[in-house]
């Protein structure tokens, strides 16, 4: 399901520009949040679109020139007219690509890795009205949708940190608004497994990804940061969303992988070696190991033999891809004057923009993909 939500953005609404660009997560749970400011008929927004837009700028404003935040500290503001708005720039084309950006709602870093949702009003015993419901369901089955999120991760601030926040009227109909967007989501929802996820299900991946030679580490049925890196290493062999979190796509992938049917050759071909090795979580580990049982007179001829010519990266990259080729992109990308957005090795909207400007400017197809064409004249120009 794709996300339908009615989002203002940030520049839209005339958002300034942030302090500094936030790093990109990948979220497990959605925060709801009150913004503890007065009720109908004393809303800030009046219930206006023009009132939402300046009551974003104003949130806006108290973040970052009251608390020195680099931004809003909110991914999104959802006003008393239903009106939903981007705080954090940049949370919106995240959201979409399934990832979020690091913000401040939670009080705690883990909820700030998920978005935020700040819905205006003091909801101790006040109840939210229909429209601004409505909205928050449609931002959350949105958000559940594109960032893989099963809608029982709908929490409330106080889950994370001490405080009233959304307040008890709005904290008790968390199981309703969860229920509404499970419903909404219909047959689209999945038994995501994610970092974070235990129990049988997790060792059975675990399993499944150490038979087709992607290490996760221990086998314990609790998804950390080793499940996490082999999913993504096996998710990038695949060409899949690198996102890390194993959907009925991913599964699938794995169980047609061909398990490998012999060891890596145990005579020593380092061509052989390096490509079973490379993408696995235990790569640099490996090569590691390799280099220090080279002398150094052969370690620097071969750095004085090959150190000038150009790497090649696993190509094509595009849209979906991650990781320090990307990051190369990007750089040489912003170096010639095409601006992919926020140099942070992810390969989003505005990385797919800055190449098909790039490859126009070149009389290359502008397909937006990178294969060895524009790999080449990227980092030779
Ligand atoms: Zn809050």
């Amino acid at each position: 399901m794709p996300f339908t939500a009615s989002v203002i953005s940030a520049k839209e609404w005339g958002a300034k520009p942030p302090k500094q660009w936030s790093e990109i997560t990948r979220p497990q749970y959605i925060v709801v949040h009150h913004t503890a400011t007065p009720n109908s008929p004393n809303d800030v927004s009046k219930g206006t679109l023009a009132g939402a837009k300046n009551f974003a700028k104003s949130i806006q404003t108290a973040h970052m020139d009251g608390f020195g935040w680099v931004d809003s500290g909110h991914n999104f503001l959802n006003t008393t007219g239903g009106f939903l708005l981007e705080g954090r720039q940049g949370s919106l084309d995240a959201i979409k690509q399934g990832r979020c950006l690091r913000s401040a709602h939670a009080g705690n870093p883990k909820g700030n890795e998920s978005p935020g949702i700040e819905n205006e009003g003091t909801f101790t015993t006040y109840q939210m009205n229909a429209q601004q419901w409505n909205s928050l369901v449609d931002l959350c089955v949105s958000i559940c949708s594109s960032c893989k999120i099963d809608p029982d991760n709908i929490k409330g601030h106080r889950d994370f940190s001490p405080t009233q926040c959304p307040g008890d009227w709005l904290y008790s109909q968390l199981s309703r608004l969860r229920s509404d967007v499970r419903q909404r989501l219909g047959a689209s929802t999945e038994d995501y497994l994610r970092e974070g996820s235990t129990g049988q299900k997790v060792k059975e991946l675990q399993q499944i990804l150490k038979a087709k030679g992607f290490n996760p580490g221990p086998i314990d049925g609790v998804f950390g940061s080793g499940t996490l890196q082999a999913v993504i290493s096996f998710q990038k062999y695949q060409r899949l969303n690198a996102d890390g979190v194993v959907d009925s796509i991913t599964w699938k992938a794995l169980n047609s992988f061909p398990t490998p049917k012999e060891e890596p050759p145990s005579t020593v071909n380092l061509l052989d070696s390096y490509k079973f090795y490379r993408g696995l979580p235990h790569q640099d580990q490996a090569i590691a190991w390799l280099q220090e049982q080279v002398s150094k007179p052969t370690l620097e001829q071969f750095s004085q033999k090959w150190r000038n010519l150009p790497s090649q990266p696993f190509l094509p990259l595009q849209a979906g891809a991650v990781g320090s080729e990307v990051k190369q992109l990007q750089q040489r990308l912003q170096q010639q004057g095409f601006n992919p957005g926020a140099i942070d090795g992810v390969f989003g909207a505005g990385t797919k923009a800055a190449v098909i400007a790039f490859q126009k400017s070149k009389g290359i197809l502008a397909d937006g993909i990178v294969g060895e064409k524009t790999w080449a004249t990227v980092n030779l120009s």
